[in-house]
Parts: structure tokens; C-alpha cells; sequence
């Protein structure tokens, strides 16, 4: 990949068009960028903040079915996303894994039978599930019984998927570079004239508030929560589309449970919660289905959602959470299609892509999953392709590895062995990280002598890491390197944090009197 400090060859002078403009870079946006870029079509993605900096970094981190789905009858959604879980294992094997779920019984709430069905479709609706399928569990026997509370005797486990969903969406930005795209963020798209068959937008740099007028021959509206506001406020095109947001929020507390498997806790109010291993020392929790309509860039948790998930674990755990336990919390607004539901919880988490060609075209993103992401690409390029001829390539996302996942599934520690041979001076613990981060790019990261992995900011995050991802994964800050492209935020102090940004600014300033130099 070329330097992302490179002044791409669109700001020297006279471009041709982009084919597509991308807005948004969450999980959606790079997606359609990285897959329309692999077919050989020109791409611009403008992202108005860091990437992932909203609801794609907020999301449970699940690469699942959505098995309690099945209740509101949603089939496709459910089998589209069981298949795309078997193939998001495959081409992230680093960021993506396998976690067994523990669904206890409880004889208040949903009969045994039904969930024994529900399991079962679960089971059945992918065809070439390759993950261990459901098991009908003894509490009192099993190991994973042992921090519930007595009245628990039986429940089930079943599969799902894990993502670390920040660090999903750079990887697919970096590929898309790869493949000749241009990501530029902190760059907002405020306005665009269209012509017949072409746009004329108006980006501006939010770090210096310079503009700039790119033409495109098709824009892809991924804004997420900010879809319909883009569509009818900044661009004036009227849509029956629209999208309802419902903020979500998690808890982090120190472990609370033994295993690498997660449970799926049941509430009277029919809701679900989950509570899941996070980042060795933790225990994650949410989360929260709360109508929103205030400003879609400012969440957090209240502190009534902090009450109803720590009463959601403490009706199942011998160990009682309270909120001073908390240790982190983050909220995010799901974009959700307006399917006219009533309630929140019941809106469905499918899809809708919405192609207006009255002139030049627009497709704009409703709804959609994490787990999805790489399906709504295809099926947003098929849209778009009868209006944009180079889109009309094959498919090819299906079984290309993203960035470092160039591995088989099975071979996880077979790599983390390979990275400790090459660099013998990582501890087990930080070659299993920067193998879980990075795959095997941690390899580039990595050098032969611990001296050269130059000054540690806390935990375990050397100045190599740090250079990596500011060169490589566009992060500019040390809130982009603690909490979105790692979550070593947890671990590092704020002595640290601010040694880790004073070393950031006198980088740039660096970087900066070298180009100045090399012009003069
Ligand atoms: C609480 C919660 C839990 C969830 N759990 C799961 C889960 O476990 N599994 C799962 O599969 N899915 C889950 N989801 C759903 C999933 O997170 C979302 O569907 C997905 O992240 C949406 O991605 P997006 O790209 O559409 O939106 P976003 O990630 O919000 O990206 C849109 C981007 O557009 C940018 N933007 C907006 N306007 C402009 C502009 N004018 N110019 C430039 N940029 C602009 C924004 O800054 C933003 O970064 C969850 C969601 C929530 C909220």
C-alpha cells in the first residue's frame, strides 16, 4: 500500500471523475468501496471523522445470525447472515472467531421447546455451517454452569461469531486502497449539483476547512444514521426511504465469569443481553434498544441502560455487577429501516438499498448489520452496475482474506508461533495481540531486536505500532489508536495516553517541516 501521506494524483491538477463517490466510512461504506475498487472502478470514500468513529465501532461485535431474528419471522436476513458468518471466518481469521454461546433456560420466559426449535433452524438454515452445533447442557454438571445461580439447571450452546468491528472496517479501507481507491477522512461531503450523468460534490477537509469540487459519476450514500438527512437536507432528493434510530449501549466490568464462552441472557421484557469475554480481563454487556432523536454524533449511555444491564446479568450470576463496577461504556444508534414497527426492539435489521437514476445515480444505504456488510456491497455494485459499466465485473469478495488474514482458521497459533520465531523478544501475550490485530502484517510491525520496537506508551504498544498505524491505518490521534484501531484504552493510563499524543503532534510537526523542506 502507498503511503497514506502521499498527495494523491487527484489533488495535483485536472482528474478525470471518480466512477463512485462513497460518503461514509463505517462498515457499509468501505465495503462498497473495497468491492467496486476490486472490479477496477475509480473511488473516492470521504469520511466526515476518523473511520468507524460512529455506529461501527459501537455494535455488539457479533458476527451472527441473529438468532432471536427468527421470532419476527426474518428467514432471509437470518440465512443470509448464517452464510456470511461461515465466510467471514474464512477471509478474517485474525479479527474474526469463533465463541460458543450458553442460552440457560428459565422457566419464566421462553418454553424449552421453542428454543429448541429456534436452535435447531439455526443450526440448519446455513448449509456448510462448519462451527460445532448446538448442545443441550446440565448446568449442574457443566463447567459452564458454574457462575450462574442455582435455580439455572438447564439451558443450551450454541454458535456464533466475534468481530473487533473498528478494526474490520479499516481493513477493508486498506484494501480498497490497495485496489486504487482514495480514502480520505475528516472530509465531509456538504453539497453536490447533478447533472444527467454526472455529480459535481463539494468535500471539505474538516482539518483545515479547505474545499474542494470532485465530479463522480455515481454516489453511494453510507452516512448510517445520517442517510436521510444526506439525502433530502444536503443533496434535496426526496425518498419514501427513511430510517429509524434506536441507540444501543454496553457496559464493560472487570470478568465476571470463567471461559471463552459468552451467555445470551433472557429478560422478562423478552429482550436479550449478552454477556461476553472482552479483552482477557473483562466481561462486555448489552445492550439497549432506545428510540433516538436527538444529535446522531453525540451518544452515551444513561444511566437508567446502565440500571436495566446490570439487572439483566444479576437475575443469572452467582456475582452481583453494580454500576460503580463499570469500568467503560460506549453507546452507538443503530440506523435502522423504517419498517413502520411499533417498537424498537422489533424493527427489522434488514436492509434496503434504494437506487435513484432519475439523473446521475445515487444508491443509498437503509439499515444493515456488521455481519452483512460484505453482501450489501455485492448487492449494492449489482444496483449501480446497469448505470456504471465498469462495475460489471464479477464478484470477488467471497473468498479474498482481508488485509493480514491471509491464513487458514486452524492455523491461528501456528502464526502466533511463527511471529514469536521471527521476533523472539515478544512476550506470548503481545505476539497473540498483534496477531489478533493485524494477522500476518504483524510481521511489518514486528522487528528481529525488542530495542527497535522503540518507546512503549503502556501495555504492551510499542513506537513501531504506533508508526504502522498512523502510516498504514490512517489513525491521527491517540483516541483513534486507544479505543478504535485497539481497545488498549483499557489498559493505558492517562499519564501515557498524553505521552502517546505528544509523540503523534511532534510526528506530524515532523513530517510536516520535512515536506515544507522538500518543497523550498
Ligand atoms: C448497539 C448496537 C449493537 C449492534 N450489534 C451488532 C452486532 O452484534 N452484529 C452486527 O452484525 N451488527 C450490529 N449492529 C449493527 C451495525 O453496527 C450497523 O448496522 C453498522 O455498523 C452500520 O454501519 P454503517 O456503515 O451503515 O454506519 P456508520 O458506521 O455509522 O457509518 C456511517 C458514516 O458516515 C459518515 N458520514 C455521515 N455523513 C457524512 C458526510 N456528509 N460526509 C462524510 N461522512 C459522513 C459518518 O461519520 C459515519 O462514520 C449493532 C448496532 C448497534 C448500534
Amino acid at each position: 500500500m502507498s503511503s497514506i501521506r502521499e498527495v494523491p494524483d487527484s489533488l495535483k491538477g485536472t482528474e478525470p471523475p471518480y466512477d463512485l463517490l462513497v460518503v461514509g466510512g463505517g462498515i457499509n461504506g468501505c465495503g462498497i468501496a473495497r468491492d467496486a475498487a476490486g472490479r477496477g472502478a475509480r473511488v473516492l470514500l470521504v469520511e466526515q471523522d476518523d473511520l468507524a468513529s460512529h455506529t461501527s465501532s459501537a455494535s455488539t461485535k457479533l458476527i451472527h445470525g441473529g438468532l432471536r431474528y427468527l421470532e419476527y419471522y426474518e428467514f432471509r436476513l437470518v440465512r443470509e447472515a448464517l452464510i456470511e458468518r461461515e465466510r467471514l471466518l474464512k477471509i478474517a481469521p485474525h479479527i474474526i472467531w469463533p465463541m460458543r454461546f450458553v442460552l440457560p433456560h428459565s422457566k419464566m420466559l421462553r418454553p424449552a421447546w421453542l428454543l429448541r426449535t429456534g436452535l435447531f433452524l439455526y443450526d440448519h438454515l446455513c448449509t456448510n455451517m462448519t462451527l460445532p452445533k448446538t448442545r443441550a447442557i446440565d448446568f449442574k454438571k457443566d463447567a459452564t454452569g458454574k457462575p450462574l445461580q442455582n435455580q439455572y439447571v438447564r439451558g443450551f450452546e450454541y454458535s456464533d461469531g466475534w468481530v473487533q468491528d473498528s478494526r474490520l472496517v479499516v481493513l477493508n479501507a486498506m484494501d480498497a486502497a490497495q485496489r486504487g481507491a482514495e480514502i480520505y477522512t475528516h472530509t465531509r461531503l456538504t453539497g453536490a449539483k447533478r447533472g444527467p450523468d454526472m455529480w459535481e460534490a463539494t468535500i471539505e477537509n474538516l482539518s483545515d476547512n479547505s474545499t474542494r469540487v470532485v465530479k463522480a459519476r455515481a454516489i453511494v450514500n453510507a452516512a448510517g444514521p445520517w442517510v436521510a438527512s444526506l439525502l433530502h437536507d444536503t443533496l434535496h432528493i426526496p425518498s419514501r426511504n427513511n430510517v429509524r434510530l434506536v441507540k444501543g449501549s454496553h457496559i464493560v466490568v472487570p470478568k465476571l465469569f470463567e471461559g471463552s464462552q459468552a451467555y445470551i441472557l433472557q429478560n422478562p421484557d423478552k429482550r436479550i443481553v449478552f454477556a461476553i469475554p472482552y479483552e482477557g480481563k473483562f466481561t462486555l454487556i448489552g445492550t439497549t434498544d432506545v428510540p433516538w432523536d436527538q444529535d446522531a454524533g453525540h451518544v452515551e449511555i444513561a444511566p437508567d441502560e446502565i440500571d436495566y444491564l446490570c439487572e439483566s446479568v444479576n437475575r443469572y450470576f452467582d456475582k452481583a455487577v453494580r454500576p460503580s463496577d463499570v469500568v467503560w461504556t460506549y453507546a452507538g444508534v443503530r440506523p435502522l429501516y423504517d419498517d413502520n414497527s411499533g417498537n424498537a426492539s422489533a424493527v427489522t435489521r434488514d436492509y434496503v438499498l434504494d437506487v435513484d437514476a432519475s439523473a446521475a445515480p445515487i444508491l443509498s444505504v437503509f439499515g444493515g448489520k456488521i455481519t452483512t456488510f460484505r453482501k450489501l456491497a455485492e448487492h449494492a455494485i449489482e444496483k449501480l452496475a446497469p448505470h456504471l459499466s465498469v462495475l460489471k465485473k464479477p464478484e470477488w469478495t467471497a473468498d479474498v482474506a482481508l488485509p493480514g488474514g491471509d491464513f487458514e482458521r486452524s492455523a491461528f497459533q501456528r502464526q502466533v508461533s511463527k511471529l514469536q520465531d521471527f521476533a523472539p523478544h515478544l512476550s506470548s501475550h503481545t505476539a497473540w495481540r498483534l496477531m489478533r490485530n493485524y494477522g500476518t502484517r504483524a510481521l511489518q510491525i514486528a522487528t528481529r531486536e525488542s530495542g527497535d520496537m522503540g518507546e512503549n506508551f503502556g501495555a504492551d504498544l510499542s513506537r513501531r505500532e504506533v508508526d504502522y498505524l498512523l502510516d498504514h491505518e490512517w489513525a491521527r490521534t491517540a483516541h483513534d489508536i486507544l479505543w478504535r484501531r485497539s481497545k488498549l484504552g483499557l489498559f493505558v493510563s492517562q499519564d501515557d495516553a498524553e505521552r502517546l499524543q505528544n509523540y503523534i503532534d511532534h510526528r506530524h510537526t515532523d513530517a510536516h517541516h520535512a515536506v515544507m523542506q522538500d518543497v523550498a
